[in-house]
């Protein structure tokens, strides 16, 4: 598994990525500049240095966002064509970029990696994307 290339993109496949195994640190957050630009719960990315994640495909188009805390500045990527949330890079942290981790070709792959995982912004956490013991569940769609 060691140094293996994983690869993903977005929904059409016009832009397209590869980063090394494993990434710095998944980081889940549950903000509310994350709830709004993924609309939904919250926003869960896989951290990498920024010169290891490399574009294969069409660049990401972007938009820059500045915090409304801090006043920093977030350039948020995503397909030009098909909108998917690809990721950001932002002011406060130089020299990483975050992949939308479900954007991966098997976003399985994160499930076992050993780096930290951290939930941030809990303060604004919805609940209702928790899967709790009164809500019904089901392995495929309730219409099935
Ligand atoms: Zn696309
Ligand atoms: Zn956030």
């Amino acid at each position: 598994m060691a140094n293996e290339v994983r690869s993903g993109g977005c929904v059409c496949g016009e832009v397209r990525y590869t980063t090394p195994d494993n990434p710095l640190r998944v980081t889940v957050c549950h903000c509310l500049w994350c709830q709004r630009r993924t609309g939904t719960a919250f926003g869960t990315e896989a951290v990498f240095a920024e010169h290891d994640v490399v574009f294969t495909g069409e660049k990401p188009a972007r938009y820059r966002h500045h915090s409304d805390e801090s006043g920093r500045w977030l350039d948020v990527e995503f397909c030009g064509r098909c909108g998917t949330n690809l990721g950001f890079t932002l002011e406060a942290v130089p020299g990483v970029r975050t992949v939308a981790a479900g954007t991966f070709d098997d976003p399985g792959w994160l499930d076992g990696v050993a780096v930290p995982l951290r939930h941030v912004y809990a303060r604004s956490r919805r609940h209702w994307g928790d899967i709790t013991a009164d809500v019904e569940v089901f392995d495929q769609h309730f219409r099935r």
